[in-house]
């Protein structure tokens, strides 16, 4: 997989540019990918509407569901689909606008340093061998193109905005990804939560009992 330098897009990938970007902030590079799961309706694999969403083309009267998401301006760098096809919105130089409010081990605003992947699927539905595959591949491409990434430097968006979001969901395989790029990814550890973490009531009910 080659990452083409002038124009930060992958040159495998099937390019939809989105408008949901902007440039980085002065002095931002990419640090840290991060893992997200899509389904459009949530849960429907297949289909042209996650490629709408991110294009602010999705119509809102064709599922119940579009009409509370069509305003969003979200888009991912990367989609990779069921059978392992890559989508590209965003070049990954510049700022995607998919982990909202966030925070990366104390840093906050996980966008102006992140690349973000979706994964097409589901909370409750495990990926497909195809998409860690090119994952996988994805993953080594960007961190042999942008030295300030690391394969050490990868988390889910539950992870880093554990009040909003549970993508990628308890079906992504982080050991075997870690496997496969021959790292242990903290991310693993990250699902459990740090003592400083800990729900204060739930501190209280047990010093209680
Ligand atoms: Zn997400």
């Amino acid at each position: 997989m080659v990452i083409d330098s002038l124009t930060g897009l992958l040159t495998e990938a099937c390019q939809a540019p989105s408008p949901n970007h902007d440039e980085r902030p002065a002095g931002c590079v990419p640090e840290l990918i991060v893992i997200h799961n899509i389904s459009l309706p949530p849960g429907e694999f297949g289909g042209d509407y996650i490629n709408q969403l991110f294009t602010n083309t999705l119509n809102k009267d064709e599922h119940p569901f579009f009409a509370e998401i069509c305003h969003l301006k979200v888009a991912s760098h990367l989609l990779i689909r069921r059978d392992g096809e890559i989508v590209q919105y965003v070049p990954f130089h510049l700022r995607a606008f998919h982990a909202g409010v966030s925070i990366y081990r104390g840093r906050s605003r996980c966008n102006d340093f992140s690349i973000g992947i979706e994964l097409e699927g589901s909370d409750f539905t495990p990926f497909t061998e195809p998409q860690y595959l090119q994952l996988t591949k994805v993953i080594e491409a960007l961190c042999a193109h942008y030295p300030s990434l690391s394969k050490q430097q990868i988390t889910g968006h539950q992870q880093i905005a554990p009040e909003r979001k549970t993508d990628p969901g308890p079906f992504f395989d982080w050991l075997g990804l870690g496997q496969a790029l021959g790292v242990s990814l903290p991310a693993v550890a990250q699902l459990e939560p740090e003592p400083d973490n800990l729900d204060p009531t739930d501190s209280d009910q047990r010093s209680c009992s």
